[in-house]
């Protein structure tokens, strides 16, 4: 399959209408957000979202997020419409906030890989939503990368995985948060399943009290089912090993630099994710600034591009963990994913 190039800024209006009539059409189109970049297929064609789980090689019984232009548009997704659901959609909609509750008959098997339940979000991108307008039907889409890799943050990420395997590519730029929705299920205890850029506070300074999926930073026990599909395959992995320290900055510093010297000894080719705090204590070592401790926005927003940008020209990369607060807690879902859970404690 030849897979077309679409600006977003050039083309503005005309790399929309063509993937509107793409995505009417039962084909796939890659497109911005302000999380990562989406593979879009009409989220009400069973056999269009069918080629999604081809494209990326994804496990069937993983789910997709519908993608709305409005937020009225859910009502035909959902069997009804939560008083909780009004309230965060008017506090975060558009945002990096998905919304799980009761699917209607209207959504395929497809989307929602047999469960009862379906995930909405109202994305905060322009293009996404002229995208979603054109299309007039709901978009299913999760990431844009191949299954277990990185999620891709630049139509360049796309690009590298897809090209070939979709029909449109529309690049919008870098993405703003670089990492995923948060996915809030409403069924039952409002519950995060994955963090993203819309926090536990914040949801709970306007929802009241949320609870967090045992699964966010443990990985899934023998046994044990996932609340969220998604959660119980590696993810987000370059082919570089990743090994994470805990503990204080200057400790976990401390930590990586001991362990990056003897790999190093034995001639493998390290490199640490620094941070603006830190880098001062791995002179003399390959480092690259992943962004400030104390704005773990930021440290979401470079992740999956430096995981990326380091999957092959290094053996290993060290990060440092960061407290499990505010973003700090999507940045530390995403990193122990990447990691396969391998921490440093010596
Ligand atoms: P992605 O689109 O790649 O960001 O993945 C979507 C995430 O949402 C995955 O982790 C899914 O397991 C999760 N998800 C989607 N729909 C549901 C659902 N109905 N119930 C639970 N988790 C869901
Ligand atoms: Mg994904």
């Amino acid at each position: 399959m030849q897979t077309q190039f679409a600006n977003a800024v050039t083309q503005k209006e005309n790399g929309t209408r063509l993937g509107g009539s793409i995505l009417r059409a039962g084909g796939l189109v890659a497109f911005p957000t302000e999380t990562v970049y989406g593979l879009g297929a009409n989220g009400l064609d069973g056999d269009a979202v069918r080629r999604i789980f081809e494209a990326k090689g994804r496990p069937g019984d993983n789910p997709l997020i519908l993608h709305v232009a409005k937020k009225n548009d859910v009502k035909q997704l959902w069997t009804r419409i939560p008083d909780a659901a009004r309230t965060l959609m008017d506090a975060f909609w558009p945002g990096p906030l998905t919304l799980i509750f009761n699917r209607s008959s209207a959504v395929p098997d497809e989307v929602t890989a047999g469960l009862e339940t379906v995930a909405v979000r109202m994305p905060d991108n322009k293009t996404a939503l002229a995208l979603i307008r054109e299309a007039g039907v709901p978009v299913a889409a999760p990431s844009a990368n191949t299954s277990g890799k990185p999620s891709p943050t630049t139509a360049e990420h796309v690009r590298h995985d897809m090209e070939g395997k979709i029909d449109l590519i529309i690049d919008g730029g870098p993405c703003r948060f670089g990492v995923e929705s948060t996915v809030l299920s409403l069924v039952g205890k409002p519950t995060i399943l994955r963090p993203g850029a819309v926090t536990k506070e914040m949801l709970e300074a306007v929802a009241g009290p949320v609870a967090l999926a045992p699964s966010i930073l443990a990985p899934l026990k023998a046994g044990e089912t996932a609340a969220s599909p998604g959660m119980k395959y590696r993810h987000y992995a370059p082919d570089a090993e990743v090994l994470v320290a805990e503990g204080a900055p200057r400790q976990a510093a401390s930590r990586i630099a001991r362990a990056y010297d003897a790999r190093a000894m034995r001639g493998e080719r390290c490199i640490i994710f620094a941070t603006a705090q830190t880098r001062a204590l791995y002179s003399g070592r390959q480092y690259v600034i992943i962004g400030d401790r104390n704005e773990p926005a930021t440290l979401c927003a470079n992740l999956f591009a430096q995981l990326r940008a380091h999957s092959d020209d290094v053996d290993v990369i060290f990060a440092e963990a960061l407290p499990e607060q505010g973003e700090g807690l999507a940045y530390m879902n995403r990193l122990l994913r990447a990691a396969g859970f391998h921490v440093l404690s010596e």
